[in-house]
């Protein structure tokens, strides 16, 4: 059935316009202002007074995370009604296979677990170890299964993180086949050393989690990565930078002409190392890596998200259960690190970055999903409205209060890092390939769809 979405104001990346929207198909099929139509097959929406932006794109969440304290507490399904609750219509998750797995055969098996996934999605691919053959698979990934971005773990050298020597290698097989290489940077063996060094001092609450990986140990390794980018010749991401320190490498590499995109979340604008002091059930929701910083860190990443710096707000979407977290009630190591938050990403940034006057509109949908289109390879297809897109739309009331709480949220943790904070705007309608997915408080169910990603 058609789908005509009536006076909304239209926001893309690029431009402002009062418009109709006319959907078939699951495309947009025209934009125009007062588009005649007689059919009695078709639904339609007035959007008046409320704004209209693409669906958002989270490009960095993990759904149904295998990890020692068990599965992380959202899959693909309930983490994506939560995501379409907050406007986020794409997830872009991880295949992060086990060690005798070839990247294909684990790909395979992740798009299977992301089947009953509301929102369309797509994966980054980790090679989690070098083999001589990793070249070949990286290859055959970007040319048969269409996925062009590679994961890379600078730290948990234990289990998935790389040496930098492999790191290079994997930077060379990837920019050979048209790919690009997405880091997270913080030095493994730093961390290592100064967590024994910590649990030996007896120093064991999760206040110690931000003191056992500094900012200088993510900044060392930001700088690293772009430094063996430039020797591979390589574009690069960089995930959830926390800190202003590392922002500076990344400015200079950007200016420099290197290819180095930029990704913060919610947390490391909106929260701070203060939340680490209390309680253990008040602050283990805390404990993700990297970890929360400073004040100062905020307001550097609110300046290089305004400038440019940086392109994309993910979430890493990655919540535990307070039962998960109490694992590591008497040693802060054990803690399963991750938290929740794609319901809350684009409420957050619009009521806190759009409101106050950090970023204008336009803004808010490069962040949310026009730029992570781009960089990842699914735009045209996604992140902006414009005749032959997908029909993935949010008519956006810009005048709804909320509270977010544990008590409201939809991811099944019983943990929320945004408990108490105050919002305003919030999605009336979701739509998903031309099919009214959400409105007032209600889900139609729909199967996610795999995105493949167009050559950069
Ligand atoms: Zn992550």
């Amino acid at each position: 059935m058609d789908l005509l979405i009536i006076n909304g104001t239209l926001i893309n990346s690029y431009g402002t316009l009062h418009a109709d929207i006319l959907c078939r198909d699951g495309k947009i099929f025209q934009i125009g202002k007062n588009l005649a139509y007689e059919n009695d097959q078709i639904q339609k929406i007035d959007a008046s007074g409320c704004l209209i932006f693409p669906g958002g794109i989270d490009p960095h969440v993990h759904m149904h995370l295998k990890t020692n304290s068990g599965y992380s507490a959202d899959d693909f399904y309930s983490g994506s009604r939560a995501a379409l609750k907050g406007g986020t219509t794409t997830l872009v998750d991880f295949v992060t296979p086990e060690k005798d797995q070839t990247l294909i055969q684990a790909t395979e098996l992740r798009i299977k677990e992301a089947e009953n996934s509301l929102c369309d999605y797509s994966f980054h691919v980790s090679p989690v170890e070098w083999r001589t053959c990793l070249p070949n698979e990286i290859a055959k990934m970007v040319n048969e299964t269409r996925l062009r971005t590679f994961k890379v773990y600078m730290a948990y050298k234990d289990t998935i993180g790389l040496d930098d020597a492999e790191i290079l290698l994997v930077m060379r097989a990837v920019a050979k086949a048209g790919g690009m290489v997405l880091l997270h940077c913080e030095t493994g063996d730093d961390i290592e050393s100064k967590r024994k060094q910590l649990i030996a001092e007896k120093k064991l609450s999760p206040r110690y989690h931000p003191v056992s990986r500094p900012a200088n140990m993510e900044a060392t390794a930001v700088k690293r990565a772009i430094d063996l980018a430039a020797e591979a010749g390589c574009p690069i991401y960089i995930v959830h930078v926390s800190t202003k320190m590392s922002l500076e490498y990344i400015q200079k590499a950007q200016s420099n002409g290197q290819q180095v995109f930029a990704e913060t979340c919610p947390q490391y604008l909106l929260l701070d190392d203060a939340s680490y002091e209390g309680e253990f059930d008040q602050v283990c929701g805390y404990v993700m890596s990297p970890p929360l910083r400073k004040k100062e860190d905020n307001e550097a990443l609110w300046e290089a998200v305004r400038t440019g710096i940086i392109q994309t707000i993910g979430t890493d979407h990655c919540p535990f259960k307070l039962e998960q977290k109490r694992l590591g009630r008497h040693n802060f190591t054990l803690i399963p690190n991750g938290a929740g938050g794609v319901e809350h990403r684009m409420t957050l940034l619009y009521s806190y970055g759009v409101l106050t006057g950090k970023i204008s509109v336009n803004q808010f949908v490069s962040l949310t999903s026009y730029n992570a289109a781009k960089i990842l390879g699914l735009y045209p297809q996604k992140g902006l409205i414009a005749a032959g897109s997908d029909a993935d739309l949010i008519v956006w009331n810009t005048e709804k209060n909320q509270v977010i709480s544990v008590g409201n949220h939809h991811s099944q943790s019983d943990i929320n890092i945004y408990d108490g904070f105050k919002t305003k705007g919030s999605p009336d309608v979701v739509v998903k390939n031309g099919q009214i997915v959400y409105v007032s408080g209600a889900w139609s169910e729909f199967p996610g769809r795999f995105l493949e990603t167009n050559p950069f």
